[in-house]
């Protein structure tokens, strides 16, 4: 690193950027496509999906798909649990400079009508299970995957293994996409608030793609990634939907996380990368006897960590138990398109309990909270971040994009870290709202908003728990209404009706009154304080 008034920039070499503007980041990566060998593997079927399939499939589904009327500027949905598809569908909407909209399946039909609302999809992919999902919209369908009957009660227009065998239109005419336009609306409550829209641009993911490429600079297309993590969220989206095919890897794909599928699919394919998140990470050193016994892991050679935070002990706990396997962690968030620093070498990984260092072309600072003074060396406060993949704004809110992004660039992470004399970031604490419940977003304001329709309610505030297995889980201070007889079970069974299951509230205790500041903003800090004093 280096650094002048204490603003940090990377020293790892960036990888020279496209100059051409008129560039979208399909054809970014298909310009470094590796034809021939395996891009991706269904763990569980064994089905394959070369480079060339992929290629061939993107031609003809981005076709069919501008046959249909989908143009610059439309946003598509994206429901559906990992798949080999996945990929597909995203790279098809970009090339058309679409915009993908991604939502986890777990949400319920609330939380997805709410994101629709937002975000207004003209098209939605989903898998024939999930469009019940969507039963209380009325947008156009298309299935992923065979229908297992449950698809009737939707609109279906097509199915994807249709519209992959369509003979692409070649003479069609392709509407310019320039580097700037939007490519994804990946959705986070960033440091305050509900779910806002993150608009990451064209340029935003080929910079975060160059990132990838650097990251693991893949000589040989030997190496075979297992993909354990979502690709509705930014770290499974820039990893294995659109990072890795350019780099000529091979993908391993679990529909749904199982920690023995995971393990097995590992000897069975030759994994070499595992890329996951703390709790799974917690699972591995627990039973770590056990399942260095039955699985065979002679393949691994690195397990990745990001998303949430991993501790020094766990990290070395790990080490002890699986001494071959190198653990490296990646720091990100959705509003910086993914990887915003990361361990990138044998080196690097070993100084324990770092994010690692910032990535190539990203500048860092940290910012006092409280005097907006910038701070030197070994100083904690919040990390602030600038570069290529910093997001554009959320999308329809100037106000929260303007807290989150200052007039010159920089990017507001809401997390307090301080950086050391060799540039390594260490993430102390989380100064933002956001509660991380396996690596899932939990925004505190929206469980709120909810349980203030309660009728027997008054107040409330919503805090992240402390807990070794997953990280944090939400935790309910609630003022009960004169009379009131509410329980503890009675709020969480309120709650858990109407969000999905990573957002249940877990813990509740009862309150005179929620501690705020003289502008109304609640105290959570205290609260927090007050709810772990006890451990
Ligand atoms: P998301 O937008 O869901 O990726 O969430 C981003 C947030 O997750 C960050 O602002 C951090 O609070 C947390 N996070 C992500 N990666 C790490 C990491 N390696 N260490 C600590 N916290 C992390």
């Amino acid at each position: 690193y280096c650094k002048t008034n204490s603003t940090f920039y990377s020293k790892r070499k960036p990888t020279p950027f496209p100059a051409n503007d008129g560039l979208d980041v399909t054809t970014f990566i298909s310009a470094r496509a590796h034809h021939g060998t395996t891009a991706y593997i269904d763990a569980s079927t064994g089905n394959r999906l070369t480079f060339a399939d992929v290629w061939r499939a993107v031609e003809s589904v981005s076709s069919a798909l501008s046959d249909f009327g989908i143009r610059k500027g439309d946003v598509v949905l994206l429901l559906s649990p990992n798949s080999i598809f996945f990929p597909i569908v995203c790279l098809s909407v970009m090339s058309l400079g679409a915009i993908i909209t991604t939502t986890n399946p777990l949400n319920t039909n609330r939380e997805i009508n709410k994101q629709i609302s937002d975000s207004k999809p003209v098209l939605a992919f989903t898998t024939s299970e999930l469009v019940p999902k969507l039963s209380d919209s009325n947008i156009p369908i298309v299935l992923i995957g065979s229908d297992t009957g449950t698809g009737k009660i939707g609109k279906i227009v097509n199915k994807l293994d249709e519209m992959m065998k369509t003979e692409p239109n070649r003479n069609r005419i392709k509407e310019r996409v320039t580097q700037d336009d939007t490519a994804t609306l990946l959705y986070s409550s960033g440091t305050t608030g509900a779910s806002k829209g993150v608009i990451s641009s064209h340029r935003n993911l080929i910079a975060m793609v160059q990132t990838v490429i650097g990251r693991f600079q893949l000589d040989d297309n030997q190496q075979t990634f297992l993909c354990t993590v979502p690709m509705f969220h930014i770290y499974g989206l820039v990893a294995f939907a659109t990072g890795l095919i350019a780099s000529g890897a091979t993908v391993v794909i679990l529909s749904k996380f199982e920690i023995h599928e995971m393990l097995s699919a590992i000897g069975r394919y030759g994994v070499t990368y595992l890329p996951l998140v703390p709790p799974i990470l917690v699972a591995l050193v627990n039973n770590a006897s056990q399942i260095r016994s039955k699985y065979d892991l002679k393949t691994l050679k690195y397990v990745l960590s990001g998303g949430a935070p991993l501790s020094k002990e766990l990290t070395e706990g790990f080490m002890e138990k699986y001494p071959g396997v190198t653990i490296m962690q990646g720091y990100g968030l959705t509003e910086s398109t993914g990887i915003g620093a990361s361990t990138d070498t044998v080196e690097e990984s070993r100084r324990y309990g770092t994010a690692g260092k910032l990535s190539a072309n990203m500048m860092g600072k940290i910012v006092d909270p409280d005097t907006g003074k910038v701070l030197p060396v070994n100083r904690t406060g919040e990390l602030w971040l600038k570069g290529p993949t910093v997001m554009k704004g959320y999308f329809s809110n100037p106000e929260a994009t303007a807290s989150t992004l200052d007039s010159t660039g920089w990017l507001r992470t809401g997390d307090l870290c301080y950086i050391d004399e060799d540039g390594f970031i260490f993430v102390v604490d989380r100064l933002k709202e956001l509660i991380k419940y396996k690596g899932y977003q939990v925004p505190p304001a929206e469980l709120e908003a909810l349980l203030l329709t309660h009728p027997e309610i008054d107040d409330c505030a919503v805090i992240p728990f402390p807990d070794k297995d997953v990280g944090q889980f939400p935790m309910a201070y609630v003022v009960r209404k004169n009379g009131s007889g509410l329980t503890e079970k009675g709020v969480m069974d309120f709650v858990s009706k109407q969000v999905a299951p990573y957002k249940r509230i877990r813990r509740v205790a009862f309150i005179g009154s929620v501690p705020k500041n003289p502008s109304g903003k609640i105290l959570r800090k205290d609260l927090i304080q007050l709810a772990t004093s006890k451990l």
